[in-house]
């Protein structure tokens, strides 16, 4: 073979291997370049995809996926990549530090959850993991979500036990001040006797250990018994009246018909006077007018027993008169037995209200109204008579410590022998009322200037040997008292506020004292 024809032919071969070789290439390019597309599509998807994290970083995606819908334009995308690049990265900074901060305030809830008390164990045990879990940091905001969602559960966990069981929410000093007060407060009602073990059953309860709830059904139950008390008091009243009125009428129509009874009779029976009259008249001129001896007895035995005939029926109508008298003064009788029955019980009500309405149920003395009244009528006899007139008021030393160290009830029994003793070392004019509280305010006429200091003084040694003992242990209860003389042109209000000051004079000076204002 000839050189030119190997040449010849070698070029041949070359041509088809570089044909094949720029087939290969073209193929390998459309290769790339579907790959290309597909790469471009998905960083489409991708930037779609952080939309909303950042204005900015948003635009220049926005520009990119603009860019990169047009291959052929693509080199004019590429400068905005490093831009776009340097904006995620920060934005992924970014996020590392929120999602950081999320974590350390997850941290912060769950502290204070732990500082809930009531919250059941099963809650503390889950909520001591959860805060382990909280240790490592987050990675993705996906991380957070779910443990928000479990933080939400804890709290849903204790919100719907202190709902279900509002006893378990705190007691705090005030409602237990509150509880205190009210049994204190139901102590100076009075209750009717049906209502009383219920009352006694709430103070006992209120002076223990006390919930929410039951100091809120407590405050509840004394509403509907008070406002029973009244709705009964306002019915028994106007039960009194209706019966009053009923009887009024009932009188009335009693009256009524006795009267035109009695008008009716009265016509008949002057009537039948007339008619007995004219027959005796009657009878008088037969006598003188008729001769014939027969006839007249004929005519007299008519004339007579007509007159009988007029007699028995006034008769008959006097009879009746007296029954209808008897039925009235009996219907009468039996309505004013009736009222009257009615109105004792209601007197009785009345006094006994009144009764009450003076008196402090828990130690019988007179109370603050009637203290009042008594003022008022003590003060009206000393500028009448010009006799002396003493106010003392008097308080008993550290009386909390009866209650706290023994107990309320303790302390009620405590003042109930107070204000006995009080009562009996006064005479007969002397006046002694529960101001309040474990004050006492006396009233004390017609005393000298020398005799007011050795009467109190008196007073407070005998309250001050009341040998008390509870739980076993000797305790003395002192008194300190303050005195004031009503002075000329001067109130016995303003007296009062003079002997008050001098009780303060007392407990400042060191208690279980007399201090007299002069
Ligand atoms: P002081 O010597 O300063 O008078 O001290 P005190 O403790 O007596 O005075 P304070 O005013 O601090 O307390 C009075 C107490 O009397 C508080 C209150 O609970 C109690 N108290 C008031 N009324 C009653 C009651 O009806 N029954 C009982 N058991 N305690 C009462
Ligand atoms: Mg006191
Ligand atoms: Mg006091």
């Amino acid at each position: 073979m000839k050189d030119s024809d190997i040449a010849v032919s070698q070029i041949a071969l070359m041509k088809q291997k570089l044909h094949s070789a720029r087939t290969a290439l073209e193929e390998f390019n459309k290769d790339r370049n579907d790959k290309l597309k597909t790469l471009i599509q998905f960083i489409g998807q991708l930037s779609l995809a952080c939309k909303g994290q950042n204005l900015e970083l948003d635009n220049k995606l926005a520009k990119l996926r603009h860019n990169l819908h047009d291959f052929d334009q693509i080199d004019e995308a590429l400068p905005e990549l490093v831009d776009i690049e340097r904006l995620l990265k920060g934005q992924y900074n970014q996020t590392m530090a929120k999602l950081e901060e999320s974590r350390t305030g997850l941290s912060k809830v769950i502290r204070q959850i732990q500082r809930v008390n009531s919250a059941p164990d099963k809650v503390k045990k889950e909520v001591n993991y959860f805060k382990q879990e909280l240790s490592k940091p987050f990675h993705t905001v996906w991380e957070y979500i779910p443990k928000v969602e479990k933080l939400i559960g804890f709290y849903e966990d204790i919100l719907q036990l202190q709902f279900n069981n509002p006893d378990d929410i705190d007691i705090l000093p005030q409602h237990i001040q509150l509880a205190r007060e009210l049994a204190v407060k139901i102590s100076e009602i009075e209750f009717r006797k049906d209502q009383r073990d219920q009352v006694l059953v709430m103070k006992e309860v209120l002076l223990g250990d006390i919930t929410l709830s039951t100091l809120l059904e407590s405050y509840q139950t004394i509403i509907s018994l008070l406002l029973d008390n009244i709705a009964r008091e306002k019915s028994a009243s106007q039960d009194f009246l209706y019966a009053l009125n009923d009887a009024l009428t009932v009188v009335r129509d009693v009256v009524n018909n006795s009267h035109n009874s009695n008008e009716r009779s009265a016509q008949l029976k002057q009537q039948l006077n007339n008619e007995i009259n004219l027959r005796v008249d009657n009878a008088g001129g037969l006598i003188t007018d008729i001769e014939d001896i027969a006839d007249l007895k004929t005519q007299l035995t008519v004339q007579l027993s007509s007159l009988r005939d007029a007699l028995s029926r006034k008769e008959a109508l006097e009879q009746r008169e007296q029954a209808i008298l008897r039925n009235s003064i009996n219907a009468m009788r039996k309505e004013l037995n009736s009222i009257t029955q009615e109105a004792n019980s209601f007197k009785e009500k009345l006094f006994e209200h009144q009764k009450l309405n003076l008196l402090d149920p828990l130690t019988q003395l007179a109370n603050r109204t009637a203290l009042e009244d008594r003022m008022d009528q003590e003060y009206r006899n000393h500028i009448r008579f010009k006799t002396p007139l003493w106010i003392a008021v008097t308080d008993i030393d550290h009386f909390k410590m009866v209650n706290d160290n023994f107990g309320h009830s303790t302390g009620d029994k405590t003042l109930q022998v107070i204000a006995m003793a009080l009562k009996n070392s006064l005479r007969e004019s002397e006046f002694v009322a529960r101001y309040g509280g474990e004050e006492f305010v006396l009233l004390l006429p017609d005393i000298t200037e020398e005799n007011i200091s050795i009467l109190l003084n008196r007073v407070r040694e005998k309250i001050k040997n009341i040998p008390f003992k509870f739980k076993n242990q000797k305790i003395t209860v002192t008194l300190s008292i303050g005195a004031a003389q009503v002075m000329e042109n001067e109130t016995i209000e303003e007296a009062f506020e003079r002997a008050d000051a001098a009780l303060y004079k007392a407990k400042n000076n060191g208690r279980d004292r007399v201090v007299i204002d002069i």
